[in-house]
């Protein structure tokens, strides 16, 4: 149970005085939130710079184009001309040294008069101009008498903001919700605070909300980095209370004979590569071991990931025990099934699938057998983790591409076995402060090598006003016979519908030149229709394949040798490798045409430059890190972590590792979070969301 003490946090934000239903949607929108968000939800908005208006000339002095803050004395007035309403109102003040005219636009009647009393003097601040030769601000921000000065800070924050919602509203919230701040006991140890000069959590979310000094907002700073650390410890915290708590019952083993293995071995029509050995190896040995795994397998598209993940089910299901498969999306998991099944089945392994897909009677039959232990290897998609599925001793999770999924649905596949071991598929090399972040420790195999008999991709850039030559050389390749993909983009959520007609268009537009064996597959079509046509594509019933970036992942057509990818100035290095990894996977050369829309900004050239030199996995995951800077490698904006809304992987990667150990030093001390700083620590979890493995250690 959340402590009472933090209930004021989490009242939504309607509750504070002037939050109205608009400011509600607004706040929902902002904060990327479906429901009404809680006080906290807007306390870790945090700003993103500042205006400072402690600059205080005398009008002569004044530099137009800077924010100033003026003593004035207001001299008279001159409304806007009745029937001229879109002529502003002017105040005309001044101080010894000159004159400043205050200029309203569309002013309520009576309002500038009351807010500027002629001959009082008043304290202005805004923008500085100079129109006509006088100093002029245009809708001062501020208009304070000496009280309101006294208030003042002198620095205002500034915050990313959404249309329609005003920094004013936006701030007077936050001031709200600052006023609501509950005295919280102290989680982090004074040792940390002296080292890392951190002030209490309420210092330092006063200080970046209510600056007084212009570095007090930035992340780096102490303020900033202290709610980071605290954000990071919560997650470091669940992570290790997870992983301590999860040893194996004394005797049980999650690996068997070995008979298994043998057999799917035998059955392989190719051999493993001396990296998928070890990968199998390493994995066998976790299994073995008293404590659970948690191992990282990362390897490049096409690198032979699914065969050594189902040498691992076979380990457990040798020891009768039972693997889940979770990839990301249907097309994935079906291609999965592919490969595994008529390898499976030479050993007698029972697999099944579990998709959105499959209802009524079809999923009541998986899910009976599944419970009763006849299904050694569940392959799915998020439909494994629903409620109803329940396995008879689930001890391996499988997850494939998997900073598609959160921590939380990592945590509900593994709650439904006891002590799982997990298996993280990964094509995409991750960064160790990443995997740290959402993983804590863990043991890492990579699959270097790539499967004999591969042939290398020819990777040209194009510019799209050669659009008709490409079109004609992928008519002759149709020709000859040849399978190919054409890619176009999807680029942002919001976008989705013009992209949607992009693809569409291009499909009816090659349609018409190629005739009946063109395809179209994308995100938006049933889970059914898209197998469909994945499946007339690897039968050569569709020769052209027009589609969206669903084919980005694990997608497997060796057949497949060409790959148009249009406006591939918009896709990123990692998803770009990830679509040309559907093509050169069988043993024919493979092309690749990379279509640009000139002129081409730096950052898009230096791509695909990197795209063209390289084939090598790692070698662009290094490249995009140092391109974008490591937080973007997950393809977040800024440089924020997914899950995470106050640390940034570039400016906290530090304090990752400290937060680490000292996740670990506190489960060494007091592994079930006992007594005073125990309770601190729950309240931390509490506060960050963090509390899913609270559960596992009873009440503090
Ligand atoms: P990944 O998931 O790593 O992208 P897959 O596991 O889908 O790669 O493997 C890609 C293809 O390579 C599959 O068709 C698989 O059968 C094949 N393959 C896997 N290992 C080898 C190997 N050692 N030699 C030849 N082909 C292999
Ligand atoms: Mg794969």
């Amino acid at each position: 149970m959340r402590p009472v003490l933090l209930n004021p946090l989490f009242a939504p934000v309607t509750s504070l005085p002037g939050v109205g239903p608009k400011q509600d949607k607004l706040f929902r929108y902002l904060l990327g939130h479906d429901e009404t968000p809680r006080l906290l939800d807007l306390l870790f908005h945090l700003p993103v710079s500042v205006i400072d208006r402690r600059a205080r000339p005398k009008i002569r002095d004044a530099m137009p184009g800077t924010v100033v803050t003026l003593e004035v004395t207001v001299d008279r007035h001159r409304p806007a001309p009745p029937g001229r309403s879109r002529a502003p109102h002017l105040v005309y003040a001044s101080d010894d040294t000159g004159d400043v005219v205050l200029t309203y636009f569309r002013a309520q009647p009576g309002y500038v008069e009351k807010l500027l009393p002629v001959g009082a003097k008043r304290y202005v601040s805004g923008t500085a101009q100079m129109f006509d030769g006088t100093l002029q601000i245009v809708h001062p921000d501020r208009v304070i008498d000496e009280a309101g000065l006294a208030k003042l800070s002198g620095i205002d924050p500034v915050y990313p903001l959404t249309e329609g919602l005003a920094l004013g509203s936006l701030r007077r919230a936050v001031a709200q919700a600052l006023q609501k701040l509950p005295e919280l006991p102290e989680w982090i140890s004074s040792e940390i605070s002296r080292r890392c000069n951190f002030s209490s959590w309420a210092e330092a979310l006063h200080r970046v909300h209510v600056p007084t000094e212009l570095t007090d907002i930035l992340p780096q700073g102490p303020f900033w980095s202290r709610l980071a650390f605290d954000e990071l410890l919560a997650g470091q915290l669940a992570l290790a209370l997870v992983r301590a708590q999860l040893r194996r019952p004394a005797g049980s083993r999650h690996a068997g004979d070995g008979h298994l293995r043998n057999k799917i071995i035998d059955a392989l029509p190719y051999a493993l590569t001396a990296s998928q050995q070890q990968a199998a190896a390493a994995i066998s040995e976790d299994l073995r071991q008293p404590v659970r795994m948690l191992r990282l397998l990362q390897g490049d598209v096409g690198s032979g990931k699914t065969v050594v993940a189902l040498l691992a089910a076979a380990a457990v299901a040798e020891a009768g025990k039972q693997t889940a498969l979770m990839a990301p999306t249907e097309i994935l998991a079906r291609q999965h099934i592919k490969t595994i099944v008529p390898l499976a089945e030479r050993a007698g392994l029972q697999v099944a699938i579990l998709t959105g897909r499959e209802k009524g009677k079809e999923r009541r039959d998986i899910v009976a057998r599944l419970a009763g232990g006849d299904i050694d290897l569940l392959v799915g998609t998020h439909a494994v983790i629903q409620d109803d599925v329940v396995f008879k001793a689930l001890a391996l999770a499988v997850v494939d591409e998997q900073h598609r999924f959160g921590v939380r649905e990592r945590l509900a596949l593994t709650a439904k076995g006891e002590a799982v071991d997990v298996l993280v598929l990964s094509a995409t090399p991750i960064p160790r402060t990443l995997v740290l972040t959402y993983f804590g420790d863990m043991d890492v195999s990579e699959l270097r090598e790539k499967p004999a008999g591969r042939q290398p991709i020819d990777t040209r850039a194009v510019p799209d006003s050669r659009l008709n030559e490409v079109i004609d050389a992928v008519g002759r390749a149709l020709k000859s016979g040849k399978l190919v993909y054409w890619i176009c983009p999807l680029v942002e959520e919001s976008e989705t519908i013009d992209h949607l007609t992009d693809a569409e268009q291009r499909f009816e537009s090659l349609k018409q030149r190629f005739g009946d064996k063109v395809g179209l597959v994308h995100g938006k079509m049933r889970g059914s229709d898209k197998d469909k046509v994945m499946a007339q594509f690897a039968a050569g019933e569709i020769n052209l394949l027009v589609a969206t970036t669903v084919v980005e992942v694990g997608v497997d057509v060796p057949a497949a040798t060409i790959m148009v990818i249009e406006n591939a100035e918009r896709f990123g290095l990692a998803q770009l490798h990830q679509l040309r990894g559907r093509i050169g996977r069988g043993s024919e050369a493979s092309t690749c045409l990379l279509l640009y829309r000139e002129p081409l900004g730096e950052m898009s050239a230096a791509r695909l430059r990197v795209i063209r030199e390289t084939t090598d996995g790692f070698r662009i995951a290094e490249e995009d890190l140092k391109l974008r800077g490591e937080g973007d490698v997950l393809g977040t904006r800024q440089s924020g972590l997914p899950g995470y809304r106050i640390a940034r992987s570039d400016i906290h990667a530090q304090l990752i590792t400290q937060a680490r150990d000292e996740a670990l030093r506190i489960l060494k001390d007091n592994p079930k979070l006992t007594g005073k700083r125990g309770e601190a620590l729950r309240c931390l979890l509490y506060l960050f969301e963090r509390d899913e493995a609270l559960p596992l250690i009873g009440a503090g």
